[in-house]
Order: C-alpha cells, then structure tokens, then sequence
C-alpha cells in the first residue's frame, strides 16, 4: 500500500483520479495534509508531495505523477489529464490562442504526449473547422430502449433481455412520457436540435413499434425528423430486418448505428454475441439498400483475445463497407459486467496491445479519408485510453459533439436515460436521471413525469 501525503489541499478527488491511473483502488490512498512536519509519518511506501506548498491543482498534479511514474515505471499518455472530456479544456483555449498554441499549453500543463496533444488539435481544429456555433437556446433528445437479444459480457448499461410483452408495456409507458415531455417543450418553445434514439438496442422492437415511437416523438415535439439529424441505433445487426430499417426511414431518420465491435467470429461468440460478420455485413447491404445516408459503425480495441492484426481486419473491412462514421473505443470494464466479475482487474492487462491498436485506427482512418471529431475517455478503460469518433468530412453526429461540449441540454426520455438541464448563464450543467431498472421504471412512472417538470424549474 502507498500513502501520498499531499500538502495544502482540501478535496483529494483529482489525485485520487490520476492515482487510480497508475495504482489499484485498494493499492495507495491519498491524504490531504498540511504543514512541513511529516517525518514522523513517512515510512516505507509514504511519500509527502507539494512541500513548496502551491495552491496550483495542475502543478500539484505533476509533481504527483512523476512520482507515480518512476514507481510504477509507465507514464500514461495523457499525462495528468483525468476526467471524461479531453476537449473541453482545449476548446476553452482556442478562443484565445490559436489551435497550435493550444496544443504546447496543454501538452506542457498535463505533460501530455505529443500523439494525444496532437489529437486533440486534430478535433478541434475539425469541430472549428464546421462553424457549429452556438445552439445553448435549443435541445436534443435522447430515447433509451434498454432491450437486446443477449447481454454482452463487457456490458454495464441498461440492457435486458426480455419477452415481448415486456416491450410492450414499456413502449406504452415511454409514449406517454415522450408525449408529457412534448407538451412541456412546446409551452416554453423548446427548438429540438437533434434526436438520438439508443439503449440497449432499439432495434429489438418490432417495425410497427418503431413506427409508433418516432411518430410520436415529432408529433409531440412538433418536429418534422426530416428537418434535423435523427440516429437510431441498430446496435446489433441480428435485429435488422428490411422492414424494421425502412419504418425508421421513412420518417426521415437518416443515420443509423450498426456496432460489430468485432468482425472475427471467435470474438463475437466469446463476448456473448448471437451473430456473425456476415450478419453485419448483410446488415449494412440493408442499410445501403434502405437509403441510409450515415452508416456509424462501432469497434472496440481490447477486446478478449484480440492482437493487432485481428482489431485492423476489422477495421479494414469497416472502411471497405463504407461506414461514413467508424468510432473506435478503448474497451472499458465497469461494474455490472460479467467481464467484471470474472476478471476485475482485465482492464489493467495489455495497456501495449491497446494503445498500438489505436495507433494503427489512427494511421488507417486518416489515411483513407476519415477526420476524428470527438472524443471522451471512460473509467476503468484500458490503458486509461480513449474513445474517437471518426467521420468522414461533413458526416459527424451534431448529438455526439453536444453530448461532450456539455452547453446544451439534453432531455432524456427512458429507462437509464441520463438528461441535463444547461444553464447558460451559470455555464453549468443539472442531470436528471431516471431510473434504469425498465420494470421499476414502469412502477415509478409518475415519478419519472414529475421529474421532467424539472427541466424547465
Ligand atoms: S449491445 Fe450494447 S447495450 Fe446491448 S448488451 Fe451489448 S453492450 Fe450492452
């Protein structure tokens, strides 16, 4: 066990952040101290950090991972960088210096490598490139279906396998929460952005139900889809049929999200999938042939058993199959996954493997035309890695880049559905959640209404 004894603070949550990037949970403990004397306390394994006494967070933060670097040995990519946004900071500069300037003062201030800085330019430099602008005054919905046909072992959402009885009483109890919800917005004429249906796997209701949901959704939002970008997920491609995608389509939904993670077989069976790469190919044969115009595909780098060669064969084929966005994720192993409890510490094994992986989705990407566009990092993600999404100029999620600017709010309808509320003249976000289990959704409904009067309170 390792003891940090650091000077002159109050909150240690940010070092215990940047520890947990080196260290097990159970394997250091970080406690605030103040004052010079600690001879008495320091034995083996004690180390006393900020004796200059500083009041500077990132200062503080670098003296604490060169220390934790030259005990452990590694020094993490994004050097003292913790936390789920990486952008956030950078964009922040960019409106005072230019994009290259960012890039040496946040390289210099996180004592972040130069790949990761250089990324984070890339991002920027594409989202300033877009002129998104300012979109605080409006909203975007998110929609959680939180059903698929198996569970995936990596998997902490909330996602249940369940009859069909079951969607059909939550579908029921969703409509009319979309519809409570749609009756709010428009009172205080709420202008919708953009749309994000997911889960789970939305994709397991029937075309009819489908149907029923998105109709609804414009109804009670008074938005015609066709108007603004709509994605539904088709997470797993045993779920897509010809009729499922056209009812999506043909209320204009014009993205959709088929995630294969993997395309090697072993690898699908092995984490609990019930399809084939071929299944996912014939899943994007129905896409294209449906008139999806934005195809997102998902891989995972990390995956059991994977090497390099088997991440970029599928990736390769991803790119050959011409997903207009490819997004390519570290793979986290969090609470509530079987992965989890088989092996809890799998996300501290093969940080190399990881990190090559997504050197090579880099080169690939780039070099056959995509633009990485957003970014966010996870807990207990390999490596303490990222998660990119790449697209092709022009074809990027508006949804995706608000989610992460956190400037906008975000209703969120559903079971497991995480909504906030932006405050703009505070810049500052409220969550509101619902509750995930889908059942005690359905039992609690009249809370789950209650809370969205807290969207405009
Ligand atoms: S497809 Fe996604 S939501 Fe469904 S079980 Fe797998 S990881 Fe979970």
């Amino acid at each position: 066990m390792y003891r940090f004894y650091i000077n002159n603070i109050t909150d240690e949550y940010h070092y215990l952040e940047l520890a947990r990037v080196f260290l097990p949970d159970d394997g250091f403990e970080i406690i605030p101290y103040s004052g010079n004397n600690v001879s008495h306390l320091l034995g083996v394994n004690s180390f006393f950090i900020n004796e200059a006494c500083s009041s500077d967070r990132d200062e503080i933060k670098r003296e604490l991972y060169e220390l934790l670097s030259g005990l452990c040995g590694i020094r993490p990519p994004w050097g003292t960088l913790t936390g789920v946004r990486p952008l956030k900071p950078a964009l922040a500069l960019c409106s005072d210096y230019s994009v290259s300037e960012m890039e040496k003062i946040i390289r210099d201030k996180y004592l972040m490598r130069p790949d990761k800085s250089s990324l984070i330019a890339d991002i920027a430099e594409y989202q300033l490139s877009q002129k998104l602008g300012d979109a605080s005054d409006k909203a975007s919905i998110y929609i959680g279906i939180p059903f698929c046909p198996t569970r995936c072992e990596y998997c902490s959402f909330a996602s249940n396998v369940a009859p069909a009885e079951d969607h059909v009483k939550y579908l029921s109890c969703l409509l009319d929460e979309i519809a409570y919800m749609g009756d709010l917005a428009r009172e205080h004429n709420t202008e919708i952005e953009s749309i994000y249906i997911g889960g789970g796997t939305p994709t397991t209701l029937s075309s009819d139900q489908l149907s029923l949901l998105i109709e609804r959704v414009s109804a009670s939002f008074d938005t015609d889809i066709k108007n603004i970008e709509m994605t539904v997920e088709a997470g797993r491609p045993d779920t897509i049929t010809v009729e499922k995608l056209r009812a999506i389509k043909a209320h204009g939904t014009d993205r959709i999200s088929i995630n294969p993670q993997s395309m090697k077989d072993a690898t699908l069976r092995l984490i609990g999938r019930d399809h084939t790469a071929e299944d996912i190919r014939k899943g994007f044969r129905i896409a294209r042939e449906t008139g999806f115009e934005v195809i997102n595909a998902d891989l995972i780098a990390g995956l059991p058993k994977e090497d390099e060669d088997d991440f970029s064969a599928s990736l390769s084929e991803m790119i050959d199959l011409g997903a207009e966005n490819i997004t390519i994720h570290t793979l986290s192993v969090k609470k509530g996954s079987r992965l989890k409890e088989h092996d809890p510490s799998f996300y501290r094994k093969n940080a190399e493997t990881v990190s090559n992986m997504l050197d090579i989705s880099r080169q690939m990407l780039t070099d056959a035309g995509y633009m990485p566009y957003y970014i966010y990092r996870q807990k207990h993600q390999i490596g303490a890695l990222e998660n990119v999404g790449w697209c092709k100029p022009g074809t990027h999620s508006i949804y995706n880049i608000r989610i992460m600017e956190d400037k906008q709010t975000i209703i969120g309808l559903g079971a497991g559905a995480v909504g906030k509320v932006y405050y703009p003249e505070e810049d500052r976000i409220e969550r509101i959640a619902n509750v995930s289990n889908y059942r005690i959704y359905s039992e609690r409904f009249d809370e789950m209404l209650r809370r969205k009067k807290l969207y405009y309170e």
